[in-house]
């Protein structure tokens, strides 16, 4: 596949546009690309997909927060993810969707293609689920087995919801419902979707006992879900086609699956890199040793460079964290904190003691010297 083009400059706005001139600007693209406009241009027919897309994801608050971050690469947790629908189904889907939320932008009635698309079976809606991940879990990447409860195909009837036709006497097999309604600018004729038979114009002659010829039931479902490794706090996955199935055949919504970091015990994240803190005695920090810290995967050894003083930040290179969809890796940092003993036993004392004494020899040795630091000292 191609790199895909800025969704902002697809539309031929800014980054700050606001929502009124992003729908204003997609109308305009929309129109002048659409394929009733345009028989048999193919360019003209991915412009207008293209074009659908964009809009798709700008006029959705949470997915444009969440393309103004991480970009394309965002969008649907990362390369390879997103079920089975492909680029191409994907954007299909969306551009029904947007289709028929604007309703008659292209003038209503006429045009009989246009006309079947915008009265196709709605789409299912789109489920959202909460998974929270330990810092391990992202460090590694991690496939979670996720219990659903959703709107599937019924089984009795593979989702037809019965069997025969008839005309939908709502509409008079029309597919739409036309209702004057007075308003602001005087009288509008609002053309809809005929709520009883979504707009097919027929209806189900002998409707599915299981499924009332919804085509429909709730159902239980276990379903994988794979996370890439580096994935972060209220970032989410969206996998096509795995939410509620819509009635009437409808294609099924998007399963939107947001993602929560766990609190460690041990470890504090800052972007890419872990700190962490490990508390050594003060004659390890004097003399210098190895210490044993906690790692994401399992203990490692730590050497203590003799004079170590407390509060030091140590590196382990490439102990940290992942980034999302590779490449560089975080670092874990330790912060070394000196113990003092509060209390003392007899023999400490007497050694600790025999210390002072050397070390206030060393400090007077160090004055006659005149080392800067130590004479600055006595001087005060
Ligand atoms: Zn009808
Ligand atoms: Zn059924």
């Amino acid at each position: 596949m191609a790199a895909k083009r800025d969704y902002y400059e697809i539309l031929g706005v800014t980054k700050d546009a606001d929502a009124a001139a992003i729908k204003s600007a997609y109308k305009k693209q929309a129109i002048k690309f659409h394929p009733d406009k345009n028989p048999g241009d193919k360019g003209a027919e991915e412009k207008f997909k293209e074009a659908a897309e964009a809009y798709g994801v700008l006029s959705d608050q949470t997915k444009k927060a969440q393309y103004d971050r991480f970009g394309h690469a965002g969008m649907n947790g990362g390369g390879g993810f997103g079920g089975s629908g492909g680029g191409g189904a994907q954007g299909f889907s969306n551009f029904e969707d947007i289709f028929s939320s604007f309703g008659d932008i292209f003038g209503g009635g006429g045009g009989g293609g246009r006309q079947q698309r915008r009265s196709g079976p709605p789409r299912g809606s789109d489920l959202q689920i909460q998974l929270t991940l330990t810092l391990k879990e992202i460090a590694t990447g991690v496939t979670k087995k996720i219990q659903l409860k959703r709107h599937g195909k019924c089984k009795t009837c593979d989702g037809a919801g019965g069997t025969g036709k008839q005309t939908c006497a709502t509409c008079a097999g029309q597919g739409q419902v036309r209702r004057v309604q007075n308003s602001f600018f005087g009288q509008v004729v609002n053309v809809t979707t005929c709520p009883d038979c979504n707009g097919q114009g027929q209806q189900i002659k002998t409707p599915c006992k299981d499924c009332h010829g919804q085509g429909r039931v709730q159902e239980e479902v276990m379903i994988p879900i794979e996370i890439p490794a580096g994935v972060e706090e209220g970032q989410y996955l969206t996998m096509r086609g795995e939410g509620h199935r819509g009635p009437n055949g409808g294609g099924a919504g998007d399963l939107i699956v947001v993602l929560h970091e766990a609190k460690d015990a041990h470890f504090e994240r800052h972007g890419l890199d872990l700190h962490s803190e490990a508390v050594i005695p003060f004659t390890t920090a004097a003399l210098g040793g190895t210490i044993r810290v906690p790692t994401l995967d399992g203990e490692v050894e730590l050497k203590i460079p003799a004079g170590t003083p407390s509060e030091k930040l140590m590196r382990l290179r490439g102990k940290g964290l992942p980034e999302l969809h590779g490449g560089v890796e975080g670092h874990l940092y330790v912060k070394v904190r000196v113990h003092v003993p509060e209390k003392l036993g007899k023999r400490e004392e007497e050694l600790l003691k025999e210390l002072q004494a050397l070390t206030d020899e060393a400090a007077k040795k160090g004055s006659d010297k005149g080392t800067g630091k130590s004479k600055m000292f006595f001087c005060l």
